[in-house]
């Protein structure tokens, strides 16, 4: 550090302190202390209380920040001329919330906060002004922490967009041949050879399982990419919502029984009819049941409903909604397992099967009922008391849809 004189200083502070009496400028700059530094010098040092401000008389400092341990530091600005730095912290007498550092030879007029504040106190109108140049400072971070979140989205939504179409590309690979290797199984299955020995018919039926489930993975691949690609146009005809539960509940019969748990059907009789396209409708309800089943010890109890409702905006629609008596989810996950491929805990110690308990699966269900409910202008939201794998605290799963779905494809709803 040297003391650089001599140096206008009073014009310095004119320009970083716009509106200040002669006499106001006067007194500061007999408070501020004239220095060099060479370019890396740290001025601030984030996470510090530091006692000192700046004002940069001449020369380049970089004001950064540590994003985290695996993003680094960025850089948010680059201070030149007449900007202060580090003056917000003296104010609120807080540790420093950035780093900043010489990047050429920097001149600074230097403040400590004691001299600082003695002159804050006794000038109301230096004050207001710099509480003005503050919230500038504050505006101007925040326009540029916007301006850094939208790019950041763009490219966010350009990698899910090159992700999806991988896994549509994947998964139309994988059908083709996968319809072939089914059909060559049925075929072999017919054999006599095959019908006669226990042996060979217990391998036929672990063959054919796998593949039914395989197949239907590559189908829930296509499907939610059918539904995240936002083309997704429903045809919406009257929908047998009394049939589709009841359907759907004796599909999953075998699964039930097997694992012990008890399927309830309770539909008000009021349910009303909907339009609604039924196909997506019923892959919905067939993934919160599914889930259901999934995530419930045996012994449990899942319980489909359905009722009227009236819509948040006043209209009328139906809530179908699966309960179940199982593992229970914790709140930080509510919302983020309607997202593609997410799933919570550890994806390394599920079971297989897909009604196991605790089975595997891509982490698509969820993202199929909330991109089911918005193409009809409803959503989907679980409410739990949390994850308890002693107590079973349970899970409600809900999907609500207007009776009839908007003529044009719906804003993105929150939920
Ligand atoms: P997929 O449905 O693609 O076969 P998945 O069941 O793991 O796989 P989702 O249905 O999207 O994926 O569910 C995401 C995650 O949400 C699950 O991995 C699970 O952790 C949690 N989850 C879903 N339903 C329940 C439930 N009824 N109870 C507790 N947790 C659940
Ligand atoms: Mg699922």
């Amino acid at each position: 550090m040297s003391e650089t004189q001599p140096f206008d200083k009073i014009s310095l502070l004119r320009q970083a302190f716009k509106g200040l009496s002669a006499d106001e400028l006067q007194e500061m700059a007999t408070a501020t202390q004239l220095c060099t530094y060479p370019p890396e010098h740290i001025l601030c040092h984030e996470g510090a209380y530091e006692e000192v401000f700046y004002v940069i008389a001449d020369g380049n400092a970089a004001v950064s920040k540590n994003i985290s341990e695996q993003d680094g530091e960025r850089i948010l600005r680059v201070a030149g001329k007449g900007d202060l730095v580090g003056e917000m912290a003296l104010i609120q007498n807080v540790p420093r919330s950035a780093t900043v550092r010489t990047i050429t030879d920097c001149t600074v007029l230097e403040m400590n906060k004691k001299d600082f504040e003695t002159l804050l106190g006794r000038s109301p109108s230096m004050a207001i002004n710099i509480i003005r140049t503050t919230l500038d400072r504050i505006r101007e971070n925040d326009l540029m922490a916007i301006r850094v979140m939208q790019s950041t989205n763009k490219v966010l939504h350009h990698l899910d967009r090159n992700k999806m179409e991988f896994i549509q590309v994947a998964a139309h690979e994988l059908r083709t041949p996968l319809t072939v290797l089914k059909g060559y199984v049925n075929v072999l299955n017919s054999f006599p050879e095959i019908k006669t020995n226990a042996a060979l018919v217990e391998v036929m039926d672990g063959i054919i399982k796998g593949a039914d489930r395989m197949h239907e993975v590559v189908n829930t691949m296509l499907d939610v990419t059918r539904i995240d690609s936002e083309t997704l146009k429903i045809r919406p005809v009257p929908v047998p919502l009394k049939r589709i539960f009841n359907q759907l509940a004796s599909d999953f019969t075998k699964a039930a029984t097997e694992r012990n748990i008890e399927i309830i059907i309770e539909q008000d009789e009021d349910t009303p009819g909907i339009n609604a396209d039924p196909t997506l409708i019923q892959k919905a309800l067939y993934h919160l049941i599914i889930n259901a089943i999934k995530y419930t010890p045996d012994g449990g109890k899942v319980i489909l409903r359905s009722r009227s409702v009236t819509l948040e905006n006043n209209t009328q629609g139906v809530e179908f909604s699966v309960t179940d008596t199982g593992i229970g989810l914790d709140a930080e996950h509510h919302e983020l397992v309607f997202e593609k491929f997410y799933q919570v805990g550890d994806v390394a110690i599920h079971s297989s099967g897909k009604t196991s308990f605790k089975g595997g699966g891509p982490g698509l269900g969820l993202a199929i009922v909330r991109g089911v409910a918005r193409a009809h202008g409803g959503k989907a939201w679980v409410e739990s008391s949390g994850h308890n794998e002693v107590n079973f605290p349970g899970s409600t799963f809900y999907l609500q849809l207007p009776i009839d779905p908007p003529k044009t494809q719906p804003p993105t709803l929150t939920k």
